[in-house]
């Protein structure tokens, strides 16, 4: 497959050629259509699969559709995974990707500065990359509001049960906008069926093992 089927348009086709990417990954051929189409999904993904991109490359096209229906303030995507450093590497996906249409992304993750962190979500975001009990805090202090979030991606589901986040999950889930597009990553099947029994709606799956 190639990236001419997403139907991208050149300036996000522009940052993808800067990053040297010849070909999408079996799990963004099969992940991005399902995410651009609206559906909610999990995918069954490891590390070092392109399974970054699958999530962001939608998010953004969804970011830029929404921008005009809903002004307003807070982010309109969030991404929540277990780790500060996944939390960072996505992040910088983010803003790589995210060049394309001058969209900004801040990352709030627990052990970083609860008070930088908060000037950063209060300058404004799109995107906000988050640890799940860090982003709640912010949210109890209002320095973000997710009222306007659309596109909820939950990455590396199966650790962040394992981790005992699934109050944190469900109590985000439940602030954001009930018509929310939800993506998630799991390594392992068991991520599937926990994210399965906290969301109460039908997944499209698709396997990339
Ligand atoms: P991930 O699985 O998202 O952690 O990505 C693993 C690595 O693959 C990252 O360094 C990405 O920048 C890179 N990557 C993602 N998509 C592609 C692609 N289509 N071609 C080449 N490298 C990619």
């Amino acid at each position: 497959s190639s990236f001419a089927h997403f139907g991208f348009d050149e300036q996000l086709m522009h940052q993808i050629r800067k990053s040297e990417y010849t070909q999408p990954t079996p799990i963004q051929c099969q992940g991005v259509p399902v995410a651009l189409s609206g559906r909610d999904m999990i995918g069954i993904a490891k590390t070092g699969s392109g399974k970054t991109a699958a999530f962001i490359w939608p998010m953004l096209i969804h970011i830029m559709d929404q921008k005009e229906l809903e002004p307003g303030d807070g982010p309109i995507a969030v991404i929540v995974c277990p780790t500060r450093e996944l939390c960072q590497q996505i992040h910088a996906e983010c803003k790589r990707f995210g060049k394309a249409y001058n969209l900004r992304s801040v990352a709030v993750y627990g052990g970083g500065s609860m008070w930088e962190q908060a000037k950063a979500l209060q300058e404004g975001a799109e995107i906000v990359v988050c640890t799940p009990g860090r982003l709640i805090d912010h949210v109890k202090k209002k320095a973000t509001n997710l009222q306007r979030v659309s596109y909820l991606v939950f990455d590396e589901a199966d650790r962040m049960f394992d981790m005992g986040f699934e109050y944190q999950v469900r109590s985000i889930a439940s602030h954001v906008r009930p018509d929310r597009q939800i993506l998630s990553v799991s390594r392992k099947l068991s991520g599937y069926l926990e994210m399965k029994s906290v969301f109460n709606r039908i997944y499209f799956i698709f396997l990339a093992l």
